[in-house]
């Protein structure tokens, strides 16, 4: 038997069952190709399952994967209705599970195995000569100890969320930040429902700038209303809160929209305490209190002090240990695949969507490795399951060898609404004169504030014509963030399947 055959006979792994994970293994059934879903948890979507009480602000119609819908269909799924904003649990309950007990895919999916490794049979990650044909070998540690699996291909849709950023404002963790471990707890607690004896009366810090934070700061003021002893501190790294405030009734996510203005409206009542532009550097304990150590803009020394319990809402970033043995390109700073970070650095971008992008852009130096999903942005925001569906159609089309369907990559996200705020992360700028739209040029240069991304340069360090932006003219209409790849000129086109551009849809 050839090396071939051999590959082709083996299942694609598929690392992680949440949504994009589940999607790609739908996506595979379609194809006729066989998946092999490896999941960490002991269920489906066990990142999701953390904030169960969380409604999200994306309705249904953006939620359901158009293969794992094809494929509820044919067994009678009773689909919700498309304007419905489901809770994160419902997400679960009414559409992941269902799909993942499918008879088409039950077997296929293996949980309680989490992936530690995954490397090349016979290959370490210097050898070169006849590495393609070698199958993958992932390996995964379970309770019976550890297991490994080959495969033709793996998708790596693991996310982030299981790998929180520290409170610390420089990226690691604060000085006692573990230490003080159990007073803190990491991404979205069901404050107000589940774990409300362990937050009602108490003084509690909320860090972050990120819809997280904001979800979490609401839900505290709920908890306040009930139980009036309950006070509620916001710590925040800058002073420009407008992305988190968010694009109000431009959001082309209405809840999204409403979430920030809830929570500008909160801040404005006085009802919180509040810390801007405060840079966490250590925790310490005295008198049972905790006291959170910083230091401000202009480098004064500052602390908040008497604090019960802190939520670090400071966003998550992607666990590249698993790769370490395979040839992956990353971006220096976001940790995302390299080609799509232009496409979504936080430095540059407000807007919420991102052009349409899929199997080229999510390709590795590693042939038949993709990281898809949340993990694809790394530690770049506002990730949407729409964007992860659209990637995982078109690197399960290119397994198949579909090319024409892997390379017709289509994509409408809605936007933030915020797309005229110039942001430079962490210290946005609103600048109505140069937005996202009309704003920044390539990363990390020189930028010609008259010539946006969506008028002005185009890929990243290359020679650039300052009069044919990367949306060349194409730029959508403000509030859909619709832009289809076979809208845009046939040169622009080009560039982007070759080194990726910058652009905001
Ligand atoms: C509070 C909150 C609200 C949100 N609201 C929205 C919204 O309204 N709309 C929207 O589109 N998006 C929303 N998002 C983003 C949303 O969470 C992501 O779009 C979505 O969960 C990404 O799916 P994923 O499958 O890529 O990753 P995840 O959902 O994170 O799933 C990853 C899976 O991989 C598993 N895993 C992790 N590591 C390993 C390993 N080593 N081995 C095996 N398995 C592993 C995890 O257990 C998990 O099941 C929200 C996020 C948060 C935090």
């Amino acid at each position: 038997m050839s090396t071939a055959t051999t590959l082709n006979n083996l299942p694609v792994a598929v690392l992680g069952a949440g949504p994009v994970g589940l999607a790609a293994a739908a996506h595979l059934l379609e194809r006729g190709l066989t998946p092999l879903v490896l999941e960490a948890g002991s269920a489906v979507a066990a990142n999701l399952a953390t904030y169960r009480q969380v409604r999200l602000f994306s309705p249904w119609q953006f939620n359901v994967d158009k293969a794992a819908r094809r494929l509820l269909l044919q067994h009678g799924w009773n689909a919700p209705a498309d304007d419905g904003l489901p809770t994160a649990g419902e997400l679960v309950d009414q559409y992941l599970a269902p799909l993942a007990s499918l008879p088409a895919l039950a077997p296929h999916l293996k949980f309680g195995q989490r992936v530690i490794a995954i490397t090349r049979a016979g290959f370490d990650k210097v050898k070169t000569k006849g590495r393609e044909a070698a199958p993958f070998i992932v390996r995964t540690q379970t309770a019976e100890g550890p297991q490994e699996f080959l495969a033709r291909a793996v998708i790596d849709a693991t996310g982030t969320w299981s790998h929180p950023n520290p409170l610390g404002a420089n990226g690691i963790a604060a000085i006692g930040e573990s230490a003080l471990g159990e007073r803190i707890a990491y991404g979205m607690p069901d404050v107000a429902g589940l774990e409300r004896s362990r937050y009602a009366g108490q003084r509690v810090l909320v860090v972050g700038a990120g819809h997280s934070a904001a979800g979490s700061l609401l839900a505290l003021a709920q908890l306040a209303e009930q139980d009036p002893r309950t006070s509620i501190v916001w710590a925040t790294r800058s002073s420009q809160l407008a992305r988190v405030f968010g694009g109000g009734d431009a959001d082309g996510l209405r809840a999204r929209g409403q979430l920030g203005q809830r929570l500008k409206a909160l801040r404005d009542s006085g009802a919180l305490e509040m810390h801007e532009d405060f840079r966490i550097r250590e925790i310490v304990e005295s008198g049972g209190k905790l006291h959170v150590i910083g230091e401000l803009k202009d480098g004064s020394a500052s602390a908040i002090d008497g604090i019960d319990r802190i939520v670090c809402a400071t966003g998550a970033r992607p666990d590249l240990s698993i790769t370490r043995e395979l040839r992956v390109r990353h971006d220096p700073w976001l940790e995302s695949t390299d080609l799509l970070a232009p496409l979504i650095d936080p430095n540059e971008h407000s807007c919420g969507s991102v052009r349409p992008h899929g199997h080229r852009e999510l390709a590795h130096p590693e042939s038949g490795y993709y990281a898809v999903g949340a993990k694809s942005y790394g530690r770049a925001p506002n990730f949407l399951m729409a964007t992860g569906y659209e990637q995982v159609r078109s690197v399960v089309a290119a397994l198949a060898g579909d090319m024409g369907a892997a390379d017709d990559v289509q994509l409408e996200l809605p936007e933030t609404g915020v797309c005229n705020t110039r942001l430079a992360y962490d210290d946005a700028e609103t600048d109505k004169s140069s937005g996202c739209c009309g704003g920044p040029g390539p990363r990390g240069e020189a930028q010609d504030q008259s010539s946006g991304c969506c008028g002005g340069p185009g890929p990243r360090g290359d020679a650039q014509d300052q009069s044919s932006g990367c949306c060349g003219g194409a730029k959508p209409a403000a509030g859909t963030g619709t832009l289809r790849l076979s809208e845009l000129p046939a040169r622009w086109f080009r560039t982007l399947a070759l080194s990726g551009a910058h652009c905001c849809a």
